[in-house]
């Protein structure tokens, strides 16, 4: 089968490499669509080179592993990208990504979806419905990323929400914001990305380092921000997020800075702000993504700015790593 291999830092090479094979207790899935993930962006720098890449998918049940049942060749599915234990505590309540024993899939450990066929566990697939195509089920991983962090914040009808960053993960929280009737500011600076934003429902855009995004949101909805989503994760970001959150407003930090990162701890006592790390989903906020999704409540249309095959997927890699006016960018097999 044809995959897009990790080769070097930061560089895929298509390839011809051997079509996997379900084993026992596992699914084998033909992928139609997979996301690029500005995750992978960063992996593709520490990753081994040989490594397949590729966690959000969608695509059609290809082979059932020995001892696999309730599941039909041809049958369009979605996975949560790891495979765990299935009998622990976590497991069982549909989290397991805090499984003890759980490898993901397309960071490392398990080989991803930036191939034509990919292993998954039974236990992490849902059914795609019938109104729901592959381009739109690929986005059900990073729409689900968005919909934990919101769902750590008291998002309701008229909160007045602050989006930092305007990328896929930015985008898709203010799909859900939109959702629960929110009001949203977002800061971006690339033009490009904010133009999606407002398309996408956002009721202004600021350029951070031009406008005090807290202030646009006070000046539209009365109210200072009263949930502020940090949606980049880059040094100096999540103390910009605390600077512009009004008081007792509640910070989720979606963005994952894994460097040392400087913040001033006055800055939220002052306003004795709630800060949330959230991380992942549960299976059940991908079945509600998904149901989402069904009922067209987003315009997913418009986050997918770019399809490629899989041998566009080096180049279309490649530009992602460069500043971009692109939401989100799908590998079509
Ligand atoms: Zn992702
Ligand atoms: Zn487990």
């Amino acid at each position: 089968m044809r995959a897009a291999v990790l080769r070097e830092a930061g560089r895929l090479v298509v390839e011809e490499v051997p079509r996997p094979e379900p084993e026992p207790g596992e699914l084998l899935v033909r992928v139609r669509d997979c996301g690029i993930c500005g995750s992978d962006l960063h992996a593709a720098h520490t990753l081994s080179p040989g490594t397949v890449m590729g966690h959000e998918f969608a695509g059609e049940v290809a082979a059932l592993g020995p001892g696999v049942s309730g599941w039909r060749v041809g049958e369009p599915v979605v996975a949560l990208p790891y495979m765990s234990c299935g009998g622990c505590v976590a497991c069982r309540a549909g989290d397991g990504i805090r499984c003890a024993a759980v490898r993901s899939i397309g960071l490392g450990e398990l080989p991803g979806a930036y191939a034509e066929y990919v292993r998954v566990q039974p236990a992490s697939c849902l059914r795609i419905p019938e109104r729901v195509g592959f381009r739109a089920a690929a986005l059900v991983e990073p729409l689900a990323v968005a919909l934990h962090g919101v769902r750590m914040a008291p998002v309701k009808a008229g909160t007045s929400c602050l989006v930092v960053g305007a990328g896929p993960i930015g985008l898709t929280t203010l799909l859900w914001c939109r959702d629960a009737g929110a009001a949203v500011v977002v800061s971006e600076p690339a033009e490009g990305r904010a133009a999606l934003a407002r398309r996408l429902g956002a009721a202004a855009t600021v350029h951070p380092g031009r406008e005090h995004a807290g202030s646009r949101l006070q000046a539209l909805t009365g109210r200072d921000p009263e949930v502020v989503f940090e949606c980049v994760g880059v040094r100096g970001t999540l103390n910009d997020a605390l600077a512009q959150a009004g008081v007792r407003a509640t910070v989720v930090v979606l963005g994952v800075c894994l460097g040392a990162d400087e913040i001033v701890p006055g800055l939220a006592v002052l306003k004795e702000l709630v800060v949330r790390f959230a991380l992942g989903y549960a299976k059940s906020e991908f079945a509600a993504t998904l149901a989402a999704l069904e009922e067209r409540r987003f315009d997913v249309d418009a986050l997918i700015t770019d399809v490629v095959g899989v041998d566009g997927a080096p180049l279309a890699f490649e530009a992602l790593t460069r500043p971009t006016a692109q939401g989100k960018v799908l590998i079509e097999f």
